[in-house]
């Protein structure tokens, strides 16, 4: 047995090694058989088609690696295609299948966990795979097992071994490299690289033909995943589904999604219809690729156009933001009713038109002010852009305001606390502009651009170095403390590790994950001990009835004093009187300033002549992108209302935040 199997394996190791040297050389396979394609590589073609009916799908293609000790698998597939990859393997080798990686959550790529984990393999999944398989995989399997015998007489088994972006396992016989790119196919696809081999296996991210279901895609970010993959030195493209390719294969996938956006977008601003889109798609390409004409693709056409009428979650908002679900009421709660009227702000016509393609049930009330809110409350179920007493008041049965902001310290009047209504904000959607204009106020103040330095230069109008060298800081090295780790404060530190700073953070929520750039994330209560050690102070945090005043003169007089304090969250925090006192005195070096108290801080405030001190006006919310997202957050909201299903960015009415 053993004899056979060298001799087995020495062929193909021969005839492989000339494909993996030669991407024009990729070897053509038929259904079932397995090819040595690199040394202790190899791939099992699953068989599919998309248009012989009479080609009885064969779940997903299969790769397996063979280390010194050990076997890695790319893919679970069904359970009954899982024993005849086990079966294929034993051919191959007679080392033990220690490893399996789930490319995805799917069917066909994660349900034959349980029938490796029988030989003793450990499930491997990026942490998105992990949670779906978690979260949505037991209903998801029941359901599949009206499909598939091999199903019901299986169970789901959740991977064990979990990774965040990469994974390597190196016995230097074999290296193999595990990529989490981002959402793609799935929001968990991980994509396995073969550096030695040049050989990238892509799961569904990419297919060799039309297979790709995009039902759970997020097709902006699946482009960007595809160029990632471009970036590797590849000849060898293993698919998810469909014949071993060469590299072209990535840029005929991601080709596809750009032509297919660009037309769907162009059908949509045109006032088509869907089915005269989908008529309209044109790619003469697409049909040498796949064998089939790209308009004939109905269900990713139809997902495209959905995704650009704001049908489909925006999944980029969940996932680049953290922000999350609820709790607000859904139509599963007793005596829920679908919504008939929504009083929005004056909109422009486009916008409005997509509210009304997404509810088209919906009456929906454009008005100008907040007092014109109030009138229209009567009767509404909710109120978009204004928040007030009166409103309330107005309609104490009001279920839903959304408000266009993320701190809410002015909209949580008793009224509005007291009232039943679910209040929504745009809490952490503000995260990359408002952290941008942190690190620019502390770079004003540490690399000579704030004014007093400022003025020995380029206000002088003419070229002058610094008086005094030790006044242009660098931030590598140095300790940043965040207080707040939200969606604005995690941000900032996402960037201050960048520049090489070490991030401490402190925030009363045990339900946030520390993120690998941030050192430390401790409680309230080791804040003093913390402001003490720290180079440079952000305050990130809500202005609550707890967080008013927090920061005065015992903070101020625990700051090194070397340090800078920065403010980008509300001016309420801060007891401005103990700061003033600080910078005059010089116990700390300086304080950048993007919010004040008051607003509009006056012409003649002592801060305006401070040598030390960056002021900008409250402008730490405005940018290109966050007006999108907001808006993207408002639709998806009216179309999460409308449905019955729960809210994004709920406040916590008692909390404040
Ligand atoms: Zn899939």
């Amino acid at each position: 047995m053993k004899l056979i199997l060298r001799a087995f394996v020495s062929t193909f190791f021969l005839t492989s090694a000339v494909a993996a040297a030669s991407a024009q050389d990729i070897p053509k396979l038929k259904f079932n058989e397995v090819r040595e394609i690199a040394p202790g590589v190899f791939f099992r073609y699953a068989q599919i088609s998309a248009t012989d009916k009479s080609v009885v799908f064969g779940g997903s293609n299969n790769i397996w690696i063979v280390f010194e000790d050990y076997v890695l698998v790319y893919d679970a597939n069904f359970p009954k295609e899982a024993g005849d990859v086990i079966a294929a393997i034993r051919k191959t080798t007679d080392k033990p299948i220690r490893y399996v990686l789930d490319s995805h959550h799917h069917g066909d790529h994660a349900y034959g966990n349980a029938v490796f984990a029988k030989e003793g393999a450990t499930i491997i999944a990026s942490a998105s795979t992990a949670k779906l398989l978690r979260i949505n995989g037991p209903k998801e399997f029941e359901d599949a097992k009206k499909d598939r015998k091999d199903i019901a007489a299986s169970y789901l088994k959740v991977p064990d071994l979990i990774f965040d972006e990469k994974l390597v396992f190196d016995d230097k016989k074999q290296r193999v490299e595990i990529y989490f790119f981002g959402h793609a196919h799935t929001a968990g696809d991980a994509l396995l690289y073969l550096p030695k081999h040049k050989i990238l296996c892509t799961g569904d991210a990419c297919t060799n033909g039309p297979f790709n279901y995009m039902g759970h895609s997020d097709s902006a970010s699946w482009i960007r995943v595809l160029e990632k993959a471009q970036q590797l030195d590849v000849q060898i493209v293993c698919p998810g589904h469909g014949p071993l390719t060469d590299k072209s294969v990535l840029g005929k996938q991601r080709r596809y999604f750009v032509e297919l956006r660009e037309q769907v977008k162009k059908g949509i601003a045109a006032g088509k219809e869907f089915e005269d889109i989908l008529k309209s798609i044109d790619m003469p390409w697409h049909k040498e690729w796949t064998g089939i004409e790209a308009n004939t693709r109905k269900n990713e056409t139809r997902h495209v156009f959905d995704e650009s009428t704001g049908r489909t979650m925006p999944w980029d908002l969940v996932e680049d933001f953290g922000i999350y679900e609820g709790p607000s009421p859904t139509k599963t709660d007793k005596g829920w009713a679908a919504p008939k009227k929504i009083v929005v702000p004056s909109l422009m016509p486009a916008r409005l038109a997509e509210l009304k393609i997404i509810a088209p049930n919906i009456f929906f009330v454009p008005v100008k002010t907040a007092e014109e809110a109030a009138k229209e409350a009567l009767g509404a179920d909710a109120v978009l852009g204004y928040c007030t007493a009166d409103i309330v008041k107005a309609n104490p049965n009001l279920r839903w305001i959304q408000v266009g902001h993320a701190g809410v310290e002015n909209d949580l009047v008793p009224a509005v606390v007291n009232s039943k209504v679910v209040v929504t904000n745009t809490a952490r959607l503000y995260g990359p502009n408002v952290s941008d204009q942190a690190m620019a106020l502390l770079l004003a103040l540490t690399r000579g651009l704030a004014p007093e330095l400022h003025k020995q230069t380029s206000a002088s109008g003419h070229w002058q170095k610094l008086k005094d060298a030790s006044k242009a800081q660098e931030l590598h090295g140095k300790t940043m403390l965040v207080v707040g780790l939200g969606g604005i404060g995690t941000q900032i530190a996402r960037r201050a590790e960048a520049f090489g700073m070490r991030v401490q953070a402190i925030d009363p929520s045990d339900a946030i994950v520390k993120p690998s750039f941030v050192f430390s994330l401790e409680p309230p209560a080791k804040l003093m001990e913390r402001i003490a050690q720290a180079d440079v102070v952000v305050l990130a945090c809500p202005l609550t009835a707890q967080t008013k005043g927090m920061f005065g003169k015992s903070q101020f007089d625990a700051m090194k004093k070397s340090a800078y304090f920065i403010n980008i969250a509300r001016g309420g925090l801060v007891d401005q009187k103990a700061m003033i006192d600080a910078l005059m005195k010089q116990t700390i070096a300086g304080a950048g300033l993007d919010v004040t108290d008051p607003e509009p801080l006056p012409d003649a405030h002592p801060l305006w002549k401070m040598p030390n001190v960056v002021i900008s006006p409250h402008i730490g919310g405005q940018s290109d992108g966050a007006r999108d997202r907001q808006w993207r957050l408002f639709r998806e909201n009216v179309r999460r209302f409308v449905a019955g299903e729960p809210l994004l960015c709920v406040v916590d009415k008692q909390k404040g935040y």
